[in-house]
């Protein structure tokens, strides 16, 4: 009899623990309780448009990810820059750009570090200097946990100028909080595996449709083929588990399985955690904000670009993806927005769209004909110093029960890379302790 498991949350995890259960032949329930999949990384739709919750970027290297977009078969759904090309935007200044070479790593980032001209000469030597000690440091190291970059980029003599225009436009999208924030060790992760071990690593990427045609839609149809029992609209209120099995009780009745995989936010665990799960609350939350600007015209020809000496941070051209026709659309993404979370919509229309003129002069004159903002107050884990000893790994003191999610012990920040990863290996250490050993998804490697 195939092993069966139950799976707790359809975000990016579950859905990459249901697959890799399913392609193994367990019998597999995905148990959701919102009425879609997707989870964190999810699209709505407001009259025409189609708008995800916020913009979502991967990079080369995120390969579990990438996998997942193959056997979702949307691949073609994402665009992924031949070479990493970043378009920086200084209000008042002539743009550059950060752009890699085909050098071997770390000499690929060489010549943009050298012309960018966001730094003075010395600042750029210094950081490229930096970025060389950074590259020998092992983000597997605990003491690096326990301290915050910023204070590592401090000792580093790493200007205020340099923090705030080199390592935080790198930082803050990953990280979801500023250098000064956040855990050294995490740092490392995203500068060494994004950007400075392999010449390729940092290409970057996006979803070209919705995230919803290219997660969830994508997903719930791969499931349903595999032969998986999706159930939607289904919250996990309990699960009960003993050497033999698990039961999990949710608001339409109950589901008998021999595992379970939760793969919920660490946010949401405690409504369903046992009395021996791990607690994960000191993992705090940092919130994501977008503001959403539509124009009746085209206000600038960037795909993407980065915005400095500005409150702006990033900015997206979501035309196309979203499904609009005429006139542009541009998605501002606000990464460590504790100080936007609570504001209201008008104070931050009021706040954000003069910058939006300041620095796209196409957009001077022009009124949008639609702003609305999206706010994901929960967004992600602080990656802040001391939360590698808070993230647990998928096998813990409960029987038949194994923990996913972005949050899970990955070694990457809050990423799809990392609740893709999360979802696999929970999935494998579930099939195996169940003596599944056919068909097992490859073990992700580090
Ligand atoms: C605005 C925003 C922008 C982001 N940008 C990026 C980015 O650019 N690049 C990147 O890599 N990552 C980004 N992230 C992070 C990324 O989206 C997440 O790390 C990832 O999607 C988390 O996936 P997950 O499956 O671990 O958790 P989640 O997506 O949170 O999934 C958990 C699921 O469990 C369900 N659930 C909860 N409780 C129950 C219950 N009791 N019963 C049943 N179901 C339950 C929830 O409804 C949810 O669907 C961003 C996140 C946000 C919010």
């Amino acid at each position: 009899m195939s092993a069966r498991v139950a799976v707790i949350g359809g975000g990016l995890a579950g859905i990459s623990a249901a697959l890799a259960c399913v392609d193994a032949g367990a019998e597999v329930t995905l148990l959701e309780a919102s009425p879609r999949l997707g989870g964190a990384a999810c699209s709505f739709r407001r009259g025409e448009l189609w708008v995800d919750n916020g913009q979502h970027v991967f990079l080369r290297c995120c390969s579990a990810y990438r996998g997942l977009l193959e056997r979702l078969g949307t691949t073609g759904a994402t665009m992924l820059q031949p070479r990493l090309d970043i378009p920086v935007l200084m209000p008042g200044r002539r743009s550059l750009r950060l752009r890699r070479s085909g050098l071997p790593a770390p000499l690929h980032l060489g010549g943009a570090l050298l012309r960018y001209r966001a730094l003075a000469p010395a600042e750029r030597l210094s950081a490229a200097r930096c970025a060389l000690r950074l590259r020998r440091l092992d983000p597997g190291d605990g003491a690096l946990d326990r301290r915050s970059f910023g204070s590592w980029l401090a000792e580093q003599r790493q200007s205020a100028r340099a923090r705030a225009a080199l390592w935080d436009l790198i930082a803050l999208p990953t990280l979801n909080l500023h250098a000064d924030d956040a855990s050294l060790a995490l740092a490392v992760k995203v500068f060494r595996t994004g950007l400075l071990d392999r010449t390729d690593a940092g290409d970057i990427g996006y979803a070209t449709r919705p995230l919803a045609e290219v997660h969830a839609e994508p997903a719930r149809r791969a499931l349903a083929t595999a032969g998986a029992d999706v159930r939607d609209r289904t919250r996990v209120l309990a699960l009960e588990s003993g050497e033999r099995g698990v039961t999990v009780r949710t608001d339409a009745g109950t589901v008998e399985a021999d595992a379970a995989v939760v793969a919920v936010a660490h946010h949401q665990l405690p409504a369903i955690a046992g009395p021996r799960w791990p607690d994960v609350a000191a993992l705090g939350v940092s919130p994501i904000v977008n503001l959403h600007v539509v124009y009746d015209r085209r206000v600038t020809r960037h795909a993407f670009a980065a915005v400095l000496d500005s409150p702006l941070q990033f900015v997206f051209d979501r035309t196309a993806a979203a499904g609009l026709r005429r006139g542009q659309y541009l998605a501002v993404s606000l990464s460590a927005a504790d100080g936007y979370a609570q504001a209201r919509s008008a104070e931050l229309r009021a706040a954000f769209l003069p910058e939006i003129r300041r620095v796209f002069p196409g957009a001077a004159r022009v009124e949008p004909i639609d702003a609305f903002v999206t706010r994901e107050k929960e967004a992600t884990f602080r990656a802040a110093p001391g939360s590698a000893a808070v993230r647990p790994g998928c096998r813990i003191s409960t029987p038949r029960v194994y923990l996913a999610g972005a949050w899970t012990d990955t070694g990457w920040p809050a990423t799809m890379e990392g609740a893709v990863r999360s979802g696999i290996t929970a999935a494998r250490a579930a099939l195996i302790d169940l003596g599944h050993t056919r068909s097992l998804p490859e073990e992700v490697a580090a």
